[in-house]
């Protein structure tokens, strides 16, 4: 784990991101803080999933909680300046590294071209005794080898336990994501009943933005060889 200071700066000279994420809520578990800066900056960044999320309420038929899940992250999106929003509909919890789901990520990247594109950490723990998700690996190899298939030049990254590159955001920048996450309401209040989503929201966004020594906040992502 490095420390935010050892972590270079995020480039700048960039204009549009594209974040490439398997499920509801994963850009906010992580990067939110840091899309709200580049919105707030001017820059474009859009959202595609790769599924709804619709195994992830438990109790809620996956018919009901699909679209559920898909509108509190548009709402989510929202908050940190995130207007496109796109599901690809594959199956949550069983996402595949597949030549289908390269095929929708190329056609992204060829419509949108992104200079910059963030994605999810690939690796098998985040720390010892904490698996990653399958989806999440599946899914994370699938950009980084659909970026090679494109042919198209971007920089990427994934918000993984290993930061390489550090993202300054402000204490506004860390409560829009504190508010993006808090609307996955109907999710956050089935994954823990007793405790306020708001309270909840700020906890794991806590977690995730790094502080440094001089107290200046920053959310870390690893840069990914492509
Ligand atoms: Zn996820």
């Amino acid at each position: 784990m490095s420390t935010p200071t050892q972590q270079q700066t995020f480039p700048a000279d960039w204009q549009r991101a594209l974040v490439v994420v398997a499920h509801p809520d994963d850009p906010e578990y992580g990067m939110a803080a840091a899309v709200n800066r580049w919105t707030r900056e001017g820059k474009e960044v859009d959202y595609l999933l790769a599924s709804s999320g619709e195994a992830g309420i438990e109790g809620m038929d996956p018919s009901k909680a699909g679209p559920v899940r898909e509108e509190e992250q548009r709402r989510s999106a929202r908050v940190v300046g995130v207007s496109r929003v796109d599901f690809l509909g594959f199956p949550d919890s069983a996402i595949e590294n597949s030549a289908e789901l390269r095929r929708h990520i190329i056609d992204a990247l060829t419509e949108r071209r992104p200079q910059v594109v963030l994605t999810l950490y690939r690796g098998p723990e985040w720390a010892p005794g904490q698996p990653n998700q399958s989806d999440h690996t599946e899914l994370g190899n699938a950009v980084v080898q659909a970026i090679g298939e494109s042919g198209i030049s971007v920089q990427a990254f994934e918000n993984g336990p290993y930061p390489t590159h550090r993202v300054e955001v402000t204490e506004d920048d860390v409560e829009a994501a504190v508010r993006s996450l808090a609307e996955h309401q109907e999710y956050l209040g089935v994954l823990d009943p007793s405790t306020p989503v708001l309270e909840q929201a700020r906890a794991q966004v806590g977690l995730m933005v790094q502080t440094a020594d001089d107290g200046s906040r920053s959310v870390g992502l690893a840069k990914i060889d492509t």
